[in-house]
């Protein structure tokens, strides 16, 4: 029987492992066939194709998942990310592969590295766009969608011409001195440019989220959540997610800076989410949180709750991943569970140009 989803289960909290099943608890509720030549593939029905760009970011952030995602599987980024160097032959790759996963019918996102400094960002939003990929979204620390364009306008006129569902920007404080502290970036992000880049983007039907990591000391208890949302909202931002750092799998990972940094700053969800539980007879719920719904994912879980406080009404996310759920699940017959089209143009069921290679 499937479970009812948006009632709280106790045992699905940020627990990837216990919440997962393919058939019962996932939006796609299952998988499709996927044929590539002479192969044939099973692939999640509600797969998403992340176009991961080649552009080197320009943060130092200590908690880096793009750092995280090859140490998790004793590799480096140096030598995960490879990158076409010919333009031509990357974008007639890229369109081979959004004409190969049309039938998928895939959402898409464009990650990095930094992807808003990438000089193929225009281009590749102008193919997403002609392909009519649903849910498009970006995932930037902001940093370059001010940047003016050669043919006129700058990155976030692009990303709204090309229907960018959401606007996902990394943010780990409230405070620009702290945010800047935590990471890293060259040249630091301005609260001006932030309340700018909002306010366009919403103007223009996208709508901006920000994704704050729970770090010890930064931000990492609910008092400190509901003062990062205040901010949010001043900004008329209206969608928060609030990560744990990755958990990883130390008997596979090659340690480096930034596992050594998840194993000192990182915070439990689970403790800081006890007073989220819905009301129940002999105790009454959090009176600014409202539980919506569980998301599962693969290796990610997800608590989506209704806000309602002193920064007004918001919708907000928790969520739990964790990279060893990934290699757990890993095995020849598996469905694939997302797709990756990397910057040297292969496309992967992995995050490693040479794992898992599909086209
Ligand atoms: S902004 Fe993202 S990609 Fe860049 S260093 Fe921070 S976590 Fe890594």
């Amino acid at each position: 029987m499937n479970p009812d989803l948006t009632r709280f289960q106790p045992a699905f909290r940020m627990d990837p492992f216990a919440a997962f099943d393919l058939e019962r608890t996932t939006t796609g509720g299952g998988a499709v066939p996927f044929v590539v030549g002479e192969r044939r593939w099973s692939v999640y029905r509600n797969v998403n194709l992340s176009v991961y760009s080649g552009q080197v970011c320009n943060a130092r952030c200590p908690f880096c998942v793009e750092e995280l995602r090859p140490a998790s599987r004793g590799t480096a980024l140096s030598l995960q990310k490879r990158v076409e160097p010919d333009d031509a032959r990357y974008f007639e790759r890229l369109d081979a592969v959004l004409a190969l996963t049309r039938p998928l019918d895939p959402t898409l996102s464009i990650t990095g590295g930094e992807p808003s400094l990438d000089p193929r960002l225009p281009g590749i939003l102008a193919r997403i766009a002609a392909h009519g990929l649903r849910k498009r979204t970006i995932t930037t620390n902001a940093s370059g969608l001010l940047r003016p364009l050669p043919g006129g306008g700058d990155v976030l006129d692009a990303l709204v011409a090309a229907s960018l569902a959401h606007l996902n920007i990394s943010r780990a404080h409230w405070d620009a001195e702290v945010n800047q502290r935590v990471m890293r970036i060259d040249p630091p992000q301005t609260e001006a440019d932030l309340r700018r880049i909002v306010a366009r983007a919403r103007d223009a039907g996208m709508r901006p989220r920000l994704s704050c990591v729970l770090l010890a000391g930064v931000v990492d208890d609910l008092a400190a959540c509901e003062r990062y949302l205040a901010w949010a909202a001043g900004l008329g931002v209206d969608n928060v997610v609030f990560r744990q750092l990755m958990r990883y799998d130390p008997r596979t990972t090659a340690p480096n800076g930034v596992t050594r940094f998840t194993d000192t700053a990182a915070v439990g969800l689970r403790p800081l989410l006890e007073a989220l539980r819905p009301s129940t007879s002999d105790r009454p719920g959090h009176p600014h949180f409202r539980f919506v719904r569980h998301v599962v994912g693969y290796y990610y879980a997800v608590e989506v709750y209704a806000y309602d406080g002193p920064a007004g009404p918001m919708d907000v996310c928790f969520e739990g991943a964790d990279l060893a759920a990934i290699e757990a699940r890993r095995d020849a017959d598996a469905p694939l569970h997302e797709l990756v089209f990397h910057a040297d143009t292969a496309l992967c069921s992995t995050w490693q140009p040479w794992d898992g290679r599909i086209f």
